[in-house]
């Protein structure tokens, strides 16, 4: 599998599992801070989530990356497009940009072959769902080369507003029109499915059986596991912590576990900062009998004894969050231990600052 070497992992078929993660400390940062909270893969936004400007990424760095990913036996990475990209806009100038940021994301991600992007497939905006479905495939159509090393993955949507990518069919329906079908594939978010009407707590085989008939499980690539702060169907999207939404841990261990699923990398987006993370990450792994980066590889420290020597060596962690703060005009999020919030996608953004702060 992508980054599995002799060193690494301990058998085929391990899980892996990580978190949504800031990028402010740069790409091997990114990877010692999975490490040091037990995970094995991670998200990140390929650029600004809500402007769309991309930082000057620095080959080095993203070379410094891949050689850790390799060397401790990482799953698939999963680079986040913005939530500003609408690739089937009813105006030109937002599918321009859609296209420009797609094509500059994915020519900035070659440094780490084998990376997922994950995108939202878009609003139609009352064009109607099937305007929306051919505008976007023909978007990826444009931008995707023959030798693209990434996937681009169509995230399964709650359906909010005009969101297209609510319904399987609607999924089946982009990827039918991609003509280079090897690279696109599925991200399921447990949160938007469930929040989109399908039965993921009562009903998780008929669930993938649907799935399978209408885009085939082969071409499910990645899941974000997200517990849902509303009851099934409400469109909502707005994620829970894990086992404290509507969704439960039991059936969120049903769906690491399943046959289907259980070799795809697990991304947690839910509202914690990175304690939190690393204890649903633990919580997980015990719930599932993995043991994670923290067990197979002593020397690695958790994230509670880097955050002691920071504090110790009185390194000043309000800066990053600072920074976000004033980029974006949002207020430095405060805790919100209780999990949901107006949007899932939100979570992101606002939890992504929060990771900066704790880790400083
Ligand atoms: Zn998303
Ligand atoms: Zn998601």
């Amino acid at each position: 599998m992508y980054f599995s070497t002799a060193g690494g992992r301990q058998e085929e078929g391990d899980m892996f599992l990580g978190c949504h993660l800031s990028t402010t400390k740069g790409f091997r940062a990114m990877g010692e801070t999975a490490l040091s909270i037990g995970a094995d893969t991670f998200q990140f936004f390929s650029r600004n989530p809500r402007g769309g400007s991309a930082k000057e990424v620095v080959p080095a760095d993203v070379a410094a990356l891949a050689s850790l990913l390799q060397e401790r036996g990482f799953g698939p990475l999963v680079a986040h497009a913005p939530y500003t990209l609408n690739p089937c806009a009813e105006n030109a100038k937002t599918r321009d940009f859609a296209l420009l940021a797609l094509s500059g994301d994915l020519k900035r991600l070659r440094g780490l072959p084998g990376t997922l992007y994950n995108l939202h497939p878009g609003s139609h905006v009352g064009q109607g769902a099937e305007s929306g479905v051919r505008l976007t495939a023909e978007l990826i159509n444009e931008v995707v080369e023959p030798d693209e090393p990434a996937k681009i993955l169509f995230e399964t949507m709650a359906g909010k507003g005009t969101e297209i990518g609510r319904s399987f069919g609607e999924l089946a329906g982009i990827l039918g029109k991609v003509k280079l079908a090897d690279k696109a594939g599925v991200c399921l978010d447990t949160c938007h499915i469930f929040d989109g009407g399908y039965d993921l707590a009562g009903d998780l085989d008929g669930v993938l059986a649907a799935f399978d008939r209408e885009i085939g499980l082969g071409r499910l690539l990645a899941v974000h596991v997200n517990d849902s702060k509303n009851p099934r169907e409400s469109r909502k999207d707005r994620h829970a912590r894990i086992g404290l939404g509507e969704i439960g841990l039991e059936a969120i261990v049903r769906v690491m576990s399943h046959p289907a699923l259980k070799h795809l990398p697990f991304i947690l987006e839910t509202p914690c900062e990175l304690d939190g993370y690393a204890e649903e990450i633990r919580l997980l792994r015990g719930r599932l009998g993995e043991e994670g980066p923290l067990a197979r590889w002593p020397e690695v420290v958790p994230v509670a004894e880097l955050k002691a020597r920071l504090a110790a060596s009185g390194t000043k962690t309000k800066e990053d969050q600072g920074t976000r703060a004033k980029k974006t005009g949002e207020a430095p999020a405060k805790s919100r231990a209780k999990g949901g919030s107006k949007s899932g996608s939100k979570d992101v953004a606002k939890e992504n600052a929060k990771v900066k702060k704790t880790r400083g």
